[in-house]
C-alpha cells in the first residue's frame, strides 16, 4: 500500500498553521490525499473538527500531533497518530508541554526589544489561533509583516535560531514521555523530519536506538523537510532500525509552505509503510 496518498503531517490554526482544521481537510482533498492526519504541535484540540471534516469529504482520518522534545541538548519532533484522542494521560502531557511558551514568548520579545524590534509579543499574538500555542512561527510573521525582513526562512536564520537574540532555550517533554503518551493512548510515534536535527553521527544513533527502546515504532522518510537525498537516508535509517516509514507535507500555510498537501513523492517501495500498521485505527467515512 506504498502508493495510497496518505499526508500525515500538517498544521492548523490551532498551532502554527494558518488555516482553520477545516480547511485544512478540503485542501487535502483537493490535493488527493487519500489518509489525512492533523498533527498540531502539542495540541489536539483542532481534532475532532479534522476528523469530521475529512469524513464528510470522504476522506480517511488518523488522529494526530506532533510532540516538542529535548534530546541532547536539541529539540526533536515526535509525531503520533492514530491515538485515543480522549486519553487522559495525552491531554495532560501535552497540556504540561505547553505549558511555558507564554513566558518563553515574553523573553524572545525581550531579547529582540534589546537588538531594536519592539513590541514582538503583542505583535506575535497577532498573528496566535490559540493563546496556549504562541510559537516562533508566529514571531516570523510579525516581523515579516512588519518588514523587518522578506521571509520567515530569513527570521529564523537572524533572529530565532541559536545563538540569535530572539532565541530562548526551552525545555520541553522528555522522549520517553513523549512515546509512552502516544503508545499508552494506543498510538503509534515516528521520529519526524530527522533530517532537520544537527545532531553528530552518535548522538542520531542514540536517538534512533533509544526512540525504538521506548516503543517508538516509526520515521518520517518523505516529508516536505526532506531533500530527494535525504529521503534516501532515511529510508536506509527505517531499515537499519526496523521503523515503519511515513510520509507528510509538514504543511502550515499557503503563503509560506513550499510543499502542499498531498504533493510529496511516494514513500521508497521496499519500506512498510506506518498506515499498514495502523489499520485498525483509521477512521472511514460510514
Ligand atoms: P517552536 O515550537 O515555537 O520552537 O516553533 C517551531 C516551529 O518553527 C516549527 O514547527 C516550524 O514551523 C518553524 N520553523 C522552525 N525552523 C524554521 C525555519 N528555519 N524556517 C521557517 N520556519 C521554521
Ligand atoms: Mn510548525
Ligand atoms: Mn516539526
Ligand atoms: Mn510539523
Amino acid at each position: 500500500m506504498h502508493l495510497l496518498n496518505a499526508d500525515l503531517h500538517c498544521h492548523s490554526n490551532v498551532s502554527d498553521g494558518t488555516l482553520s482544521p477545516a480547511a485544512l481537510a478540503e485542501r487535502a482533498h483537493a490535493g488527493g490525499v487519500e489518509l489525512w492526519s492533523l498533527t498540531d504541535h502539542d495540541e489536539i484540540g483542532g481534532q475532532a473538527r479534522a476528523r469530521e471534516a475529512a469524513l464528510d469529504l470522504g476522506m480517511d482520518y488518523l488522529t494526530g500531533t506532533e510532540i516538542s522534545v529535548s534530546f541532547a541538548g536539541q529539540t526533536v519532533h515526535i509525531v503520533g497518530l492514530g491515538f485515543d484522542a480522549d486519553d487522559e494521560q495525552l491531554a495532560q502531557g501535552l497540556e504540561h508541554t505547553r505549558a511555558g511558551r507564554r513566558v518563553r514568548a515574553l523573553q524572545m520579545a525581550e531579547g529582540l526589544a534589546q537588538v531594536g524590534i519592539p513590541g514582538a509579543f503583542e505583535g506575535a499574538l497577532q498573528y496566535v489561533g490559540n493563546p496556549e500555542l504562541i510559537s516562533r512561527t508566529h514571531f516570523a510573521r510579525f516581523l515579516v509583516e512588519s518588514k523587518v525582513c522578506n521571509d520567515t526562512s530569513e527570521v529564523f536564520r537572524k533572529y530565532l535560531v541559536e545563538g540569535k537574540p530572539g532565541y530562548v532555550p526551552h525545555r520541553w517533554a522528555t522522549l520517553q514521555d513523549a512515546v509512552g503518551w502516544i503508545t499508552n493512548a494506543g498510538g503509534l510515534a515516528i521520529v519526524a523530519h530527522p533530517a532537520r536535527y544537527r545532531f553528530t553521527a552518535n548522538e542520531e544513533f542514540a536517538l534512533f536506538t533509544e526512540f525504538k527502546a521506548l516503543g517508538g515504532r516509526g520515521v518520517e522518510v518523505v516529508t516536505g523537510s526532506h531533500s530527494t537525498a535525504e529521503a534516501a537516508r532515511y529510508a536506509d535509517i527505517a531499515v537499519e532500525f526496523d521503523l515503519l516509514a511515513s510520509r507528510g507535507s509538514d504543511f502550515h500555510s499557503p503563503e509560506e509552505s513550499h510543499m502542499d498537501l498531498g504533493t510529496l513523492p511516494p514513500l521508497p517501495g521496499h519500506l512498510t509503510p506506518v498506515w499498514d500498521a495502523l489499520e485498525a485505527r483509521i477512521l472511514q467515512p460510514a
